[in-house]
């Protein structure tokens, strides 16, 4: 339920004018006195309602236990309040809501703080039925009370204000949450997956249907002396614009993922034929052939760079580790016949 709802429905439960409310406050106010209830939000919530007899239960309950307990225990009013006020955003809550519940009980956790602003509010009433032995007492009565009523109401937008925070605080959380598990699973250099990733979702795939699934490891050629020569910054601008590449070039069900170092995997799924996996790992070699280092200030052309590839299709009783094996022996194999090629 969205927040504004939530609202409408609160006050729905008190659609009384404020001559009604006012006789309603007129009952319940001497009956709460004369039981010695303290007048916090809870309580008057609660014999607000009783003075509107729309809750035959909830009567019935505070009449038992004003006569038989002889007192209003905290605990019981706390149940009642559950049970009879917010009876709704609680059968909310039981449908799953974790979020509501945790903000109920916010709720009864701030109207429990509220009753320190409240035991002003009692001993105003008290000061009030002193006061009523006076003639002209009238006014002054209706002006303190007036103002003790205020200070409950400050108190209720207060306590509504923290509602909120707590339910933007659930939400930023929430997207954090994302955020993090989102970044548990990527290579935070080249923004393909990481290698535990991989791992899991290969694994996933041969125990779904190992028909049809390809693995494609490539390594970038010399790739140590390309960091000796140009420095490591900008060996890794050529790591991301791999990955980039890689995520651009995967088909669909494709899964791309850095390996380790220099080193790139890709998943593919679904391959109707070893021609046509083949034929992806040589366009990915053109790609990364053509891909060409410059000089950030001068555009001047430096180098350019090459990968080598394996390619092996798995088969059935393959695991992550026999057909990785078989991708990267085919990769050893493209690195000893002369690099830049597919096997
Ligand atoms: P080969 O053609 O046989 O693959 O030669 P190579 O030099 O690429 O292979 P080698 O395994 O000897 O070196 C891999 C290099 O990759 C060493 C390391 O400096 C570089 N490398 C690994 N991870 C990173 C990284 O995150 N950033 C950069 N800039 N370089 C990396
Ligand atoms: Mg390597
Ligand atoms: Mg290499």
């Amino acid at each position: 339920m969205r927040e504004s709802e939530r609202l409408a429905n609160a006050l729905a439960l008190y659609p009384e004018d404020t001559q009604e409310a006012a006789a309603l406050l007129k009952q319940a106010v001497p009956l709460m006195m004369r039981h010695g209830i303290p007048p916090n939000p809870v309580h008057y919530a609660l014999w607000y309602t009783y003075c509107r007899g729309h809750e035959p239960d909830l009567n019935h309950q505070l009449d038992r236990l004003v006569k038989e307990a002889g007192s209003f225990p905290a605990d019981s009013a706390t149940k009642l309040f559950r049970d009879y006020i917010i009876r709704d955003e609680l059968e909310a809550a039981h449908a799953g809501q974790q979020q509501a519940i945790d903000l109920v009980d916010d709720m009864e956790r701030d109207v429990s703080n509220s009753v320190k602003i409240n035991l002003n509010f009692q001993a105003s009433l008290e000061h009030c039925i002193e006061m009523l032995d006076e003639p002209i007492a009238l006014p002054s009565i209706l002006s303190e009370l007036q103002q003790s009523t205020q200070l409950i109401q400050d108190q209720q937008t207060l306590f509504l204000s923290q509602l909120r925070a707590a339910q933007n605080e659930i939400t930023s959380l929430r997207a954090k949450l994302e955020r993090v598990q989102l970044a548990a699973t990527m290579d935070s250099l080249t923004q393909v997956l990481n290698r535990n990733t991989f791992t899991r979702l290969l694994e996933q795939a041969l125990g779904n249907e190992p028909q049809g699934v390809a693995l494609v490891m490539l390594d970038i050629d010399h790739f140590k002396q390309f960091n000796d020569q140009y420095g490591h910054p900008l060996g890794d601008r050529v790591l991301q614009h791999v990955g980039q590449l890689l995520r651009n070039a995967l088909p669909a069900h494709g899964i791309a993922a850095r390996y380790g170092g220099e080193e790139f995997c890709i998943i593919l799924q679904r391959c109707a034929d070893g021609d046509s996996v083949y034929a992806f790992a040589e366009q990915l070699r053109l790609k990364i052939r053509t891909l060409r280092i410059k000089t950030r200030s001068t555009d001047e052309l430096l180098d350019t760079v090459t990968a080598s590839f394996g390619v092996a299709f798995a088969e059935s009783g393959d695991s992550v580790e026999s057909l990785v094996t078989r991708a990267d022996d085919a990769l050893y194999k493209a690195k000893r016949n002369g690099r830049n090629q597919v096997q």
